[in-house]
């Protein structure tokens, strides 16, 4: 096999072509949501009454009622079966990170031998999906493995198509038969909750009693790459870790900026329309798409949504995208880091709270009590930042993403809170003012004679900061490319609540102390967010100034996955997520277990890839490379020409073979065994020793590539899989 890769070019861009036939044109009003069982149709197929039990499940939170499930059930599969559908799954999101199903059909017999679509309530509300293999972090033993799957019925169903069939599917909370969370999804509920009940309090303190419900929302901007899929697959690091684990640098990479925001490549642009028409069918609002920094990576952003369903979606758009890319010779790369020296993918993840009367907390208002409200959410979130600043960094934390935090092309994984020039300033102005002096002055008590008219989208954003504040939410833009983002969500949804609930029992006892509400609210938020200032940063936070600063303010620098998840299960945070009812302190031990063992697996699956490639891919070619030379070198001798330069090329390369070889024994004696029996050890093992040796096989096979020749290295180059389109 000395078939060039480039060779390949040709044949894989080739395969597709855009002069097919037109596509019907796409009418989105009209297929928008076809393939989910949303409000709509769900009125049209209940009984008024039926519907009107639903809504109040979904609207209000009111706990399902049984009775409703059969007829529910009978509608959703009447509606499923109409689409083709022939069996339904449980849909749930294990701690794999990922999302799972298992199919049943609608099939039952009856008695003259055929069978008819059933699909009880029973079916809908409840599953027991063989789920012992999920991580559970120790909640279960294997002899009471079973889990079982719940409906939420807050998020929609919807239809998984194929070409030769389709499947319903239900989205479901994934616990133990003892009832503790398995999954991701349960905790985003969970702590729905605990934001909706405190900023209702705030609320009606400030005289907001028509508000029922309060909600986190999120739209949570994606980015990704897409290549040909035979350059995947002839990629044993692709196929198992996702991203490259050898490959040098081609000459031409991101520096002229010349793919960014540029015209979308055709066959790109032809995944992208048909995966957005599928996103759209699935009732899940794309808005944004475009080119990223790196050659052939891209983004696509939906409209925000409820975070729950935001959550799901997010999920649905990630398997979406890596479907689609397939019908177009495309694979979709969600790794964050798939590329060693261009930019890695990241998301952000955008996110506010909002109440059902249409109020967006975290949005200036047009008169000063709408400001002092906002300034009392906003100051909540700092001061919850401020406080959490670990669980922020551990909701971020991956093997994969320790590539990106710091490394000048993501937020460092120091947290800070960028507020912009305007809002910074009037913060400042409230910590220095004082209370008396202003309300003499009638100015809400807050020290500042005016809070100026904030401007929705600031001018000048800096792109540095992981937590941003963009004109009317909060942008968390540390999150990894192929992450779940329910997890930060949840951590976001739950300090908040918590900082909310301390500064409105402060608020309470100020109030109750005689002063007025004007007078409380302003010392309140004056206290609160003096003592959350160190977390405010508005400098550049690339640069090295700013980390000495950040120790300087004493803030936490979780600089790897392992120390970041080993402060989850601190007593701080058993309690912080008790107190909320958010995750029980075995909940939470078991997320520690099972991210520091997903840690550990990722990695060694990587150097053993690392070690397999080297030994069975670069060694051979390098060193059939060199019996060239020395073969040369020979035959030249003989003849009697000059082959100083064959020399000196042997030289390097014999020199570079030794290079890979040390390294080589230094990986394969890391990969022996995993460094200790808990997955603490193993974690540890990973990142002193096993690490630190893969990068150094990595060095040596990069050089060598640089040296070998073209036809004889073994696998795709960077500047295949990157520039051809
Ligand atoms: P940019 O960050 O590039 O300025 P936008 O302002 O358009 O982009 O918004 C980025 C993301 O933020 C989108 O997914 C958008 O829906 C989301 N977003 C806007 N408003 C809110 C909100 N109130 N809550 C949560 N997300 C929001
Ligand atoms: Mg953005």
């Amino acid at each position: 096999m000395s078939r060039h890769a480039s060779d390949l070019n040709v044949l894989a861009a080739t395969k597709f072509t855009a002069n097919g036939p037109k596509p019907e044109p796409m009418d989105i009003e009209r297929i928008f949501g076809e393939n989910a069982f949303g409000l709509e149709e769900m009125k049209s197929r209940l009984a008024p009454a039926t519907f009107a039990s639903l809504l109040a499940t979904i609207d209000k939170g009111e706990p399902i009622n049984a009775a409703i499930a059969d007829e529910v059930a009978s509608a959703m599969k009447e509606w499923a079966v109409e689409r083709g559908a022939s069996h339904f799954t449980h849909w749930f999101q294990p701690l794999t990170g990922n999302t799972a199903e298992k199919h049943d059909s609608f099939i039952t017999p009856n008695k003259g031998g055929g069978v008819v679509a059933k699909f009880s309530g029973k079916d809908l509300i409840q599953g027991e999906p063989d789920a012992s293999s999920f991580p559970s972090g120790g909640l279960r033993a294997t002899f009471e493995a079973r889990g079982y799957t719940a409906w939420d019925p807050t998020s929609p169903a919807f239809i998984v198509e194929n070409n030769n069939g389709c499947y319903l599917a239900i989205p479901t909370a994934f616990a133990s038969w003892s009832g503790e969370a398995l999954d991701a999804k349960t905790p985003v509920l969970r702590s729905m909750l605990a934001i909706d009940k405190q900023a209702r309090r705030v609320l009606s303190l400030f005289g907001h009693d028509d508000v029922h419900k309060v909600t986190s929302t999120v739209g949570v901007e994606q980015e990704y790459f897409l290549i040909d899929e035979e350059y995947y697959y002839r990629r044993p690091d692709l196929m198992t870790s996702g991203r490259t684990l050898i490959g040098a640098k081609p000459p031409k990479g991101q520096e002229l900026d010349d793919h960014y925001f540029g015209s979308i490549p055709d066959r790109v642009l032809s995944c992208m329309l048909d995966t957005e028409k599928e996103l759209y069918r699935l009732g899940i609002p794309v808005k944004t798409r475009h080119n990223e920094v790196a050659p052939s990576q891209y983004e696509i952003a939906p409209i925000f949504e409820n975070t729950n369903i935001a959550c799901d979606h997010q999920q649905l758009l990630m398997i979406t995208l890596q479907r689609f890319a397939r019908k177009y010779g495309l694979v979709c790369l969600l790794h964050e880091k798939p590329f060693a020296g261009l930019n890695g993918s990241g998301k952000h993840n955008n996110w506010s709270i909002g109440t059902d009367t249409g109020m967006n907390l975290l949005e200036p208002g047009d008169n000063p009590h709408d400001n002092v409200q906002f300034l009392f959410f906003c100051t909540a979130v700092i001061s919850a930042v401020y406080k959490h600043q670990d669980l922020l960094r551990v909701s971020v934390a991956s093997a994969a993403n320790d590539h990106r935090l710091g490394a000048n092309e993501a937020p460092p994984a120091i947290i800070s809170v960028f507020l912009g020039e305007q809002l910074e300033d009037v913060f400042n102005q409230i910590q220095k003012g004082s209370a008396t002096e202003s309300i003499q002055s009638g100015l809400m008590g807050l020290g500042t004679p005016v809070i100026p008219d904030l401007p929705r989208h600031a001018g000048d954003r800096n792109r540095t900061s992981p937590f941003a504040f963009t004109g009317n939410k909060f942008e968390f833009r540390a999150v990894g490319s192929s992450q779940s983002v329910s997890f930060c969500n949840v951590v976001l949804n739950t300090i908040v609540a918590e900082a909310l609930d301390g500064m409105a029992d402060a608020l309470e006892a100020k109030m109750a102390d005689g002063a007025s509400r004007e007078d409380a609210v302003a010392v309140v938020i004056r206290e609160t967010v003096s003592a959350a200032s160190p977390i405010i940063f508005g400098g550049d936070n690339y640069s090295d100034e700013w980390h000495q600063e950040a120790e300087r303010r004493g803030l936490l620098n979780l600089r790897t996955t392992v120390e970041a998840l080993e402060t989850l299960i601190s007593d701080k945070n058993i309690k912080l997520f008790e107190a909320y009812g958010v995750l029980s302190e075995p909940e939470l031990r078991s997320r520690e277990e099972i991210w520091t063992e997903q840690y550990f697996i990722k990695i060694n699956t990587e150097a053993e890839t690392t070690e397999s490639m080297a030994r069975t891919m670069v060694m051979p070619a390098a060193t059939r490379y060199l019996k060239t030379l020395v073969d040369t070198i020979e035959q030249g001798n003989d003849v009697g020409i000059s082959v100083k330069g064959v020399k000196e090329a042997a030289t390097h390369v014999a020199a570079y073979v030794d290079e890979l070889q040390d390294a080589l024994s230094e990986l394969i004696d890391a990969n022996k065994d995993l460094g200790g029996d808990s997955v603490h050890e193993k974690a540890h093992h990973m990142l002193r020793n096993v690490i630190p040796a893969m990068g150094k096989v990595r060095h040596a096979c990069d050089r060598l590539e640089r040296i070998t020749p073209a036809g004889e290295w073994p696998v795709p180059t960077y500047r295949d899989m990157l520039f051809v389109k």
